[in-house]
């Protein structure tokens, strides 16, 4: 289906996707991509410009939202600021024929799910971040509807919060194995809870997977770049017989014959884009040397480095001439990759010894 506003331009071009019964879906991209508005659609908000939704097989189209049996959860929470928890949490069932005992019974559940008993009585206004969002979610499932749709729902809470909520939810949808569809512009988000993750750019679908598949083959430099934190190096390189070379020295390719297929139906002269993740490069010293001589081993001065407890990030620029091939550029700069000349990030092991102004 896609989406074209008023003022002619297009928000979501053409997104085709099927979803399963139970599966939960990550629609992940940058800040104006049309991952909004693509759940807007499925929830009845935007009217569909063209294409087809269906749930259930049913078409959707010309539904009210109301009657499409979906639960959307905002970033705002929405909750009612005059009435407690327990109201909240009832308040779609309320607009329903259900008993008044019946709605108590749902509501007790819901509670319970999510650690809300003891706060029904209370107001939105004194709970934490983390509590208001779980009174959001429980007025979501005590409707046990079809879907849930959740418009970035941890994006206002801290960090350590965040990561909190993150594993909550993972529970609740183990538990309750409801098809959800789930927007956030957080690859951290997308890679922990999504079945499958579309990735968004400009309105179009760039790759739809498993979060492995999407980090082990992206399908573009914009999906290699945008997943895996810290995202991926990128720089110039031209393939040689066996491998590719590259400002760090020659790169063998198990995969060469692939990869100089796939070049020369698009780089006549073998001009490539290499991506390389930051934890794939090795403290060279840690490294048994039967095992180096396999890899490549170069040097550089460490501009930066952070220390993260687990892990040493080691920032440094690599001496490079620019890639000589325009096209290659242009594909690296307007997917927000850093080439040729660029900085470079390692992920290294937390016994490294690599310093600052040292070289690794
Ligand atoms: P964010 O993460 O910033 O919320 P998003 O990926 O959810 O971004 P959308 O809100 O879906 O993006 O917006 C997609 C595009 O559609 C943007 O370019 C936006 O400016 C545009 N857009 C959204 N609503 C309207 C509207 N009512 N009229 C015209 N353009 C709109």
């Amino acid at each position: 289906m896609s989406k074209r506003f008023a003022d002619g331009s297009l928000a979501v071009d053409d997104i085709d996707i099927t979803i399963a019964d139970g599966e939960f879906v990550i629609l992940v991209g940058p800040s104006g991509c049309g991952k909004s508005t693509t759940l807007n659609m499925i929830a009845g908000l935007e009217d569909i410009s063209s294409g087809e939704l269906r749930i259930g097989g049913e078409r959707m189209n010309e539904k009210a939202p109301k009657d499409r049996d979906i639960a959307m959860v905002f970033q705002s929470y929405a909750l009612y600021p005059h009435m407690n928890v327990r109201q909240n949490i009832a308040f779609p069932l309320t607009l329903t024929k259900m008993s008044k005992s019946e709605i108590n019974a749902k509501v007790d559940e819901a509670a319970r799910i999510l650690d809300l008993t003891p706060f029904l009585d209370r107001r939105p206004s004194s709970l934490s971040g983390g509590q208001r969002q779980r009174v959001a979610m429980g007025r979501a499932i005590v409707r046990s509807p079809k879907a849930f749709l959740m418009d970035e729902p941890l994006s206002n809470l801290d960090a350590k919060l965040r990561v909190q909520m993150r594993t909550e939810i993972s529970r609740l949808q183990d538990r309750l194995r409801t098809t959800t569809v789930y927007v956030t512009h957080d690859q951290t988000e997308a890679m922990t809870l999504g079945d499958r993750v579309v990735v968004l750019r400009t309105g179009r679908v760039q790759q739809i997977g498993t979060p492995q598949e999407l980090y082990d083959t992206p399908t573009n430099v914009f999906v290699a770049g945008f997943i895996g934190s810290p995202a991926m190096n990128f720089l110039s390189g031209n393939l040689t017989s066996s491998g590719v070379r590259t400002a760090l020295g020659e790169i063998p390719l198990a995969d060469h014959d692939e990869v100089s297929g796939a070049a020369s139906s698009s780089q006549s002269d073998g001009s490539v884009l290499v991506g390389i993740r930051p934890e794939h490069f090795e403290d060279a010293r840690l490294v048994d040397p039967a095992v180096a001589a396999r890899g490549v081993t170069f040097t550089a001065k460490v501009d930066v480095l952070e220390s993260m407890g687990s892990d040493k990030y080691a920032y440094f620029t690599v001496d490079t001439e620019r890639a000589a091939n325009d096209a290659l550029i242009e594909l690296a700069a307007d997917s927000g990759a850093e080439l040729g000349g660029g900085q470079m990030i390692a992920r290294l092991s937390p016994e490294s010894r690599a310093a600052r102004g040292e070289q690794i």
